[in-house]
C-alpha cells in the first residue's frame, strides 16, 4: 500500500510499504491535518516512532473486519499509571499513540476506536481528534465558561475557531483576536465578536489558542482580576516564557494548561459535529492526495483557517 513516511526532518516520502500489522486494520478515508503535523514534518515530535516514521493522527475510514466506520484516536492510555489512575487519562505516562493516517491503511488497537455517528462524513468526523481537544480545554476553563461570561479566544485558528463556537454554543459572549481579517469573518459566522487585537479590557475567560510566549504574555493581560486563563496552543518544545507577576498575584488569575483529551471527550465532539452544532465544512479545505501532502503541509498559511484533508486514495 502506500504511504507518506517521515525519514527524518523536513524528509518527506510517498512509498509502497508493507501493510501495517495490528489489532484492528482501517481502511483510510480521509486524514485530516494539524499544526502538529507541520512540527512532525519540519523538526520530528516526541510521539514519532523511529524513522522511517508514519504519521497523520486524525483518522476516520473502515474497518477490515466489520466494515464499520470508525474514528480513530491517536491514542490509547494504559489505564493503570498514577495518571490514568487519578482520572487524568489525557496525561497517561505510557501513552500508546497511535498514528499513520496519511496511508490507504491504519492499524490500530480497538480500544483507539470509536464509532462514527451516521450520516457524519469522514472529512467531518475526522475533525473530532481536534474538537475533541477543544472540548477538554473548555472543560478546564470549569466554571469560568458559564452562560453570559465575557470570554475571550487568542488566535483564529482552527482550534480557536473551534474553541470560540464552543463557548458560544455554552452561551459565553465571545471575543475572538486574529490579526488576519479572512479569520475573523470566520469567527464571526460562528457566533464570536471579531477583533484584529484584545485590548485589556478584562475578560473573565481567557482562552490562548496561539502557541507563543507573546501570545501567552497577551492572554494574560487580558484577563481581569479573578479570571481564568487557559493556556491549548502549545509553544515550541524548550520555550522559557516570561509572565508578569503583578496580575498572577495580585489579580488572583488562575493560569491552567489543557492538553488532549479523553475518550469520552473524543465521543462527545462526534456527537457535536454529527448534531450540526460545529460547522466542520467551514474549517477544512478541498481534499488531496498523498502525494500532495508535503507541499500543502509546507504551504504559507495566511488567509482563513482551513485544516488539509487527505484522501489517501486520489
Ligand atoms: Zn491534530
Ligand atoms: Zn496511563
Amino acid at each position: 500500500m502506500r504511504a507518506a513516511l517521515l525519514h527524518g526532518p523536513g524528509d518527506l516520502r510517498v512509498e509502497e510499504v508493507a501493510e501495517p500489522e495490528g489489532e484492528v486494520l482501517v481502511t483510510v478515508e480521509a486524514a485530516t491535518s494539524c499544526a502538529t503535523d507541520v512540527k512532525c514534518l519540519l523538526y520530528g515530535h516526541r510521539i514519532l516512532g523511529p524513522y522511517p516514521a508514519r504519521f497523520g493522527h486524525e483518522t476516520v475510514g473502515r474497518r477490515e473486519d466489520t466494515g464499520a466506520r470508525v474514528l480513530v484516536a491517536d491514542s490509547v492510555a494504559c489505564a493503570t499509571c498514577a495518571q490514568c489512575l487519578a482520572g487524568r487519562t489525557q496525561l497517561c505516562e505510557r501513552m500508546t499513540w497511535v498514528l499513520g493516517g496519511f496511508a490507504e491503511r491504519i492499524a490500530a488497537p480497538s480500544g483507539a476506536l470509536h464509532a462514527v455517528p451516521d450520516g457524519l462524513d469522514a472529512a467531518g468526523a475526522a475533525i473530532a481528534e481536534p474538537l475533541a481537544a477543544a472540548v477538554h480545554a473548555v472543560a478546564r476553563a470549569g466554571a469560568s465558561a458559564r452562560a453570559g461570561a465575557r470570554a475571550a479566544v487568542l488566535g483564529g485558528g482552527t482550534m480557536g475557531l473551534m474553541l470560540a463556537r464552543l463557548l458560544h454554543l455554552q452561551g459565553c459572549d465571545v471575543t475572538l483576536a486574529d490579526r488576519h481579517a479572512e479569520r475573523r469573518r470566520q469567527a464571526a459566522a460562528l457566533g464570536a465578536h471579531p477583533v484584529a487585537a484584545l485590548a485589556p479590557t478584562g475578560y473573565e475567560l481567557v482562552m490562548e489558542a496561539v502557541g507563543r510566549p507573546e501570545a501567552w504574555r497577551d492572554a494574560i493581560s487580558a484577563a481581569a482580576p479573578g479570571a481564568t486563563v487557559v493556556l491549548v496552543g502549545g509553544c515550541p518544545a524548550g520555550s522559557a516564557v516570561t509572565l508578569p507577576s503583578g496580575p498572577l498575584h495580585y489579580a488572583e488569575l488562575d493560569v491552567r494548561g489543557a492538553f488532549h483529551h479523553t475518550p469520552a471527550e473524543v465521543d462527545h465532539a462526534l456527537t457535536l459535529l454529527a448534531e450540526g452544532n460545529v460547522d466542520w465544512r467551514a474549517m477544512i479545505g478541498a481534499p488531496i492526495g498523498l502525494d500532495d501532502l508535503g507541499a500543502a503541509l509546507l504551504a504559507p498559511n495566511t488567509g482563513e483557517a482551513r485544516k488539509l484533508v487527505v484522501d489517501p486514495h486520489r
